[in-house]
């Protein structure tokens, strides 16, 4: 099975077709993957490691000094990134120091590039953790996961590692008052025998109901597009997700999806 790591702290730019040109910054150690999640369908691999006491997380002072030279070099080429994304091979939120990172990074942001957005992508499973909502809510982009409607699909397609539910993790989005990206990834498959699909009426409906609740600013719909460390599982269709996506307009919520 590949397994997709990224192997620098600081990535990219990338051209991503939602963040523009995105300087990716790995918090992440650079040898595996760390997450809270086993999402079935992680361009990165299953989980290798999720509980404190696991390695080397890059030091913020490592962080930051990379992240200025990269900018540096950018800006002697004539790039500026839209978005400095926090992603990689994981949970971001995970880092011990994310509090003290996001200040810093703010910081040269600030004064490197004050026009550059900062950008997370997290599974908000570390919402409830103090002071990682604050910290968050400091973002300017803040993009949330919300895989499903039932607590039974979020245990298949997500498998967390870490004690939680999907009511706790609505709860927790629903703090962002509004100020958060959800996005969604449709899929189908099957796991131990059990088959699995997020797309059925019963549950976007119940998927819905919680999008309302979270009355996020915007919801991202999206399919797989690279191999999975499942395998077996089925893409879902640019028609199947437009289907879904006019489901989430109607509600007053503006959404966009990606094939
Ligand atoms: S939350 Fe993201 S990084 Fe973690 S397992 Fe799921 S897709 Fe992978």
């Amino acid at each position: 099975m590949s397994r997709i790591h990224f192997h620098e702290t600081i990535f990219g730019p990338v051209h991503s077709r939602r963040l523009g040109i995105s300087l990716g910054i790995n918090l992440l150690p650079t040898n595996l993957k760390f997450c809270t999640f086993n999402c079935v369908y992680c361009e990165c691999g299953w989980t290798e490691a999720t509980g404190p006491g696991d390695p080397a997380f890059p030091s913020p002072e490592l962080i930051f000094s990379l992240l200025e030279k990269r900018i540096q070099e950018l800006k002697t080429e004539g790039i500026t990134p839209h978005s400095l994304t926090l992603a990689g091979n994981g949970e971001p939120t995970t880092h011990p120091e994310f509090p003290a990172i996001v200040d810093g990074i703010i910081a040269i942001r600030n004064e490197l590039l004050p026009r550059t957005r900062i950008s997370v992508l997290s599974n908000a499973s570390m919402l409830r953790v103090p002071g990682i909502m604050e910290a968050l809510k400091k973002l300017d982009n803040n993009i949330q996961k919300l895989d499903a409607g039932t607590e039974e699909m979020f245990r298949l397609i997500n498998q967390s590692k870490i004690k939680t539910s999907l009511r706790e993790i609505v709860d927790n989005l629903k703090k962002f008052e509004g100020k958060v990206t959800i996005q969604t990834l449709f899929i189908r498959g099957s796991i131990d025998g059990i088959t699995f699909d997020n797309t059925t009426e019963e549950e976007v409906a119940a998927w819905l109901t919680f999008i309302r609740e979270i009355n996020p600013k915007r919801v991202m719909l999206y399919s797989i597009e690279r191999k999975t460390p499942l395998p077996g599982l089925l893409k879902v269709s640019k028609s199947e997700l437009a289907r879904i996506a006019a489901q989430v307009e109607k509600t007053g919520i503006c959404a966009e999806f990606f094939d």
